[in-house]
């Protein structure tokens, strides 16, 4: 099927409280195109200078979103146009986006990365390091950053049940904390291969890479 054709068969099939971010990584920009021609708007980058290169050349009402894990170094080059920052997992790293949402004279929204996954390879807090973070005093005090919600990276696994449980546990850890902050309003889980897992658990946000776009090329 073709990149179009698939954006369709997505906004047709997920529910509407469900938003759609298509992850471009790897991906030329008239592949981003199609994708843009057929009424996508949400784009999720994994690379910080890949994101910017496209921001640059691509139309300026496409909405970028940084799902990778990200180095604080980096997070100037982004600042200026980001809108949402899907993995943040240290008060650090928060900071440093406070300060250069700052010097834009933005406020920049962001989700906090839990662990859910088994392998030792994905980044992430566990439930009480997230709630540290925000009921921090730091926290708190920061006026360009806001945390808007979570999101979690299953474990890749064909074991529908043990991705089913990771996603129901995060979604858990959502529901407590939006009785304490109801701010948080996004929950970020499930790509191409457990996204249907993810809509079923309760997701707001999928983000779907391969399944649109094709296999990535990494050479
Ligand atoms: C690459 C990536 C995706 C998309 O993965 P697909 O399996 O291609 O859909 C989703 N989330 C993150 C954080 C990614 O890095």
């Amino acid at each position: 099927m073709s990149i179009s054709k698939n954006i369709e068969k997505y906004i047709n099939e997920l529910p509407e409280s469900v938003k759609l971010v298509a992850i471009s990584k790897t991906k030329p920009n008239e592949d981003l195109m199609e994708a843009y021609n057929a009424g996508q708007r949400i784009f999720g980058e994994n690379k910080i200078q890949e994101m910017t290169d496209k921001w640059e050349e691509l139309p300026k009402d496409i909405q970028w979103h940084m799902v990778g894990h990200t180095q604080r170094n980096k997070v100037k080059y982004m600042a200026p146009y980001v809108n949402l920052i899907h993995a943040v997992d240290s008060l650090k790293l928060l900071k440093e986006i406070n300060k250069r949402a700052r010097q834009n004279e933005r406020t920049i929204d962001c989700l906090l990365q839990i662990k859910i996954a088994e392998e030792d390879s994905k980044f992430g807090l566990d439930s009480e390091e997230a709630n540290e973070i925000l009921k921090s005093e730091a926290y708190s005090k920061m006026e360009h950053v806001n945390i808007i919600g979570l999101m979690g990276m299953a474990t890749f696994t064909d074991d529908e049940e043990q991705v089913k449980s990771e996603f129901n546990y995060l979604k858990s850890v959502f529901d407590k904390f939006k009785e304490q902050y109801p701010e948080l309003k996004e929950l970020s889980m499930g790509m191409s291969g457990d996204y249907q897992v993810a809509v079923a658990c309760g997701t707001t946000m999928v983000r779907i890479g391969s399944s649109i776009f094709g296999a990535r090329n990494y050479n």
